[in-house]
């Protein structure tokens, strides 16, 4: 692929819905590579942050969705340009050291979150990278503990043996899993993959509670992206899949001051 011409950036007015599937292989294409220990994954850093009462992160580099209201940093539209390769054990070290130093870049957290206690990758798209996530895990697996994965659920619902795979590591894993919308057009709207794509979320969590993994979902509300209706067809499709997931339905918003999708809606 010409990475310049035809690699998927941010969408931009009249952009051409793509293939999230194809996007992801394409950005595993320079995300990840073989090195001498393992399947080596690209982060654009590892530190503690206060949200989860304070957690070790590890921001993965490279996406396989482009929301329209991305919070995370540039590696979701430039992979080549953004972040450095590490190993699974470099990874799962950096993650022990960063738990351990705690909250360094601010006073006031450090303060108030003394001890971090959990690990968690996070930022752009962790699930990148399969045999480099569950490596992750085993190094994991040796110490005390959980783990927060957070997945827009594209690979994991297209993937039933990498859940399955997942499924070893249950006693200390916890999944999130960002709905993104109930409605193949309120798909490509937000992410600007192709609509027949937007139940690969929604299947992921189903997988992932059938693995006997700790799941939930996570739902934006925010009334400029999400309309009731959908909010509303949301949690029945939801219902759906089993009737005790409202109660799994984690919802956030969008700070209402901030602007959506700042750096990449330009067409909105
Ligand atoms: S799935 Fe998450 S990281 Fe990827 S584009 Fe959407 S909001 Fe950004």
């Amino acid at each position: 692929m010409d990475l310049m011409n035809e690699y998927q950036r941010f969408l931009t007015r009249g952009f051409k819905p793509f293939n999230p599937l194809e996007l992801a292989k394409e950005t595993e294409k320079i995300v990840t590579r073989q090195g001498d220990e393992g399947l080596e994954r690209k982060y654009t850093g590892f530190y503690s942050v206060p949200v989860y009462k304070g957690i070790a992160t590890g921001y993965a580099a490279g996406c396989c969705l482009r929301c329209i209201y991305c919070w995370s940093n540039w590696s979701g539209d430039f992979p080549e340009k953004f972040g450095k390769f590490y190993s699974p054990k470099q990874a799962a070290q950096n993650l022990f050291k960063a738990a351990e130093e705690g909250i360094i870049y601010s006073d006031y957290w450090r303060r108030v979150i003394r001890k971090v206690k959990k690990l968690r990758l996070s930022g752009c798209e962790p699930t990148l990278g399969k045999e480099h996530l569950l490596s992750v895990l085993e190094h994991v697996g040796k110490t005390k503990y959980p783990f927060y994965l957070e997945t827009n659920g594209i690979l994991l619902g297209s993937d039933r043996d990498y859940v399955r795979r997942l499924s070893q590591f249950s006693s200390f894993i916890y999944v999130r899993v960002s709905f993104k919308a109930a409605t193949p057009e309120g798909f490509t709207q937000r992410t600007g993959a192709i609509g027949e794509f937007y139940e690969l979320p929604f299947k992921a969590l189903k997988y992932l509670l059938n693995e006997g993994i700790y799941a939930r979902a996570a739902a934006m509300t925010d009334k400029r992206v999400m309309s009731k209706e959908v909010t509303k067809y949301k949690a029945a499709k939801i219902d759906e899949l089993d009737t005790n997931l409202n109660r799994r339905l984690g919802v956030w918003k969008l700070n209402p001051k901030a602007p959506l999708g700042p750096y990449r809606a330009l067409w909105w």
